[in-house]
């Protein structure tokens, strides 16, 4: 067998949708843009969305759109996909890194409120995986301190708290690149409840432009096409059946996996699986285990070996080669990603449990 890490789907009904549009000769920023802006924005439970060429220009926009700039510091974890950081760079801001709750993987709330300084203006956790970050306590933190609270919510289309989804705790940005949980081949969003800030993403997104060609601040281009948005409403179609077909697939994984440490989830959370990530026990070598199922024909993948901060473009820049971060150092030397894509077989599933529990 060969299982891949990843199986995007485009069916019939996303290639229609693109013909249509490619006819209609409004390419970007029309009206199948607005409709999958307010249909996605909906889905999450936020009032606007502000759509976008991918999720590391959502993540740029939202920077923007609060202001943070040089001198500003952002506190986020060093367990991500490295656009987390670049995004914080990229304003001319400072990313400081807080640690990981050993458990969900997603940034700690304690180390993050004694990451706080005068300088702090905003945290970022990311809801890594697909499972969400504490953000009771996040907001909690953010209210305390005066700070702006944003979401990476790049792997976590349709994540829950309770019954309220992610990305509508802050400022938000979700990616659609095709490995994620829908795609619209490149494209990102950012979901916010505030009105003035969604005016500022607008602008920032198109040229800084409030009404045509009235430049009120600098923007960019940041614009997805319409023929992206007319997949993205396809697909939006299919992702409540995808993130079932991916918790049954968890599922199934919890209950049979016995080698490794099957990833939690906190009572009333809805993880929605866009990796489903185990931990190998103290002691056993990761790298032998992930070569053995890559020879087995199972594309288990390490997200993310290297924690950002250690990454070289940080260890040219002062202040980051003292940075102590434990349980991230011990996460990226002992998880792996294993295939939990929605169509999945349960043939391919079986074959997967039973390779895991002889590979450690
Ligand atoms: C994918 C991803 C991004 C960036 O999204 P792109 O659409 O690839 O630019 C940012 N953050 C996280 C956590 C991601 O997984």
């Amino acid at each position: 067998m060969q299982i891949p890490i990843a199986k995007p789907f485009i069916g019939e009904e996303e290639k229609q949708a693109v013909v249509q549009v490619l006819s209609s000769g409004q390419l970007s920023q029309g009206p199948k843009v607005a409709e999958f802006e307010k249909l996605f924005a909906a889905y999450q439970g936020a009032k606007h969305g502000i759509a976008t060429s991918n999720g590391t220009t959502a993540l740029m926009a939202a920077m923007m759109a609060h202001h943070i700039g040089p001198g500003d510091e952002v506190i986020i974890p060093s367990f991500s996909f490295f656009a987390t950081a670049s995004c914080v760079l990229s304003v001319g801001a400072r990313a400081v890194f807080a640690d990981i709750d050993p458990d969900t993987f997603c940034l700690s709330p304690a180390a993050t409120e004694a990451a706080i300084t005068p300088r702090t203006k905003a945290i970022m956790p990311v809801h890594l995986y697909g499972q969400p970050a504490d953000m009771s306590a996040f907001e909690a933190i953010c209210k305390k301190h005066g700070l702006v609270l944003l979401e990476d919510a790049a792997q976590a289309h349709g994540a829950s708290i309770g019954d309220r989804r992610v990305g509508t705790w802050g400022t938000a940005s979700f990616s659609f690149y095709p490995t994620k949980n829908m795609t619209t081949t490149e494209g990102g969003m950012v979901l916010t409840n505030d009105d003035e800030t969604a005016r500022h993403l607008r602008m920032i997104r198109a040229q800084g432009m409030n009404t045509q060609y009235y430049h009120e601040v600098v923007g960019y281009n940041f614009r997805m096409t319409d023929m992206a948005a007319a997949i993205g409403v396809v697909q939006l179609g299919r992702l409540p059946e995808w993130t079932a077909n991916r918790i049954k697939n968890a599922t199934h994984y919890n209950a049979h996996i016995k080698s490794v440490k099957t990833p939690p989830v906190l009572a009333g959370n809805t993880h929605v699986y866009h990796q489903y990530t185990v931990r190998v026990p103290d002691g056993v070598d990761r790298d032998a285990v992930t070569k053995r199922l890559n020879e087995r024909g199972i594309g288990v993948r390490v997200y993310y070996p290297l924690p950002i901060h250690k990454q070289p473009v940080f260890q040219q820049m002062d202040g980051y080669k003292d940075v102590d971060l434990p349980e991230t150092d011990k996460a990226t030397r002992q998880v792996f990603s294993l295939p939990v894509f929605p169509s999945l077989t349960e043939a391919e599933r079986d074959y997967v449990v039973q390779e895991i529990n002889a590979a450690c």
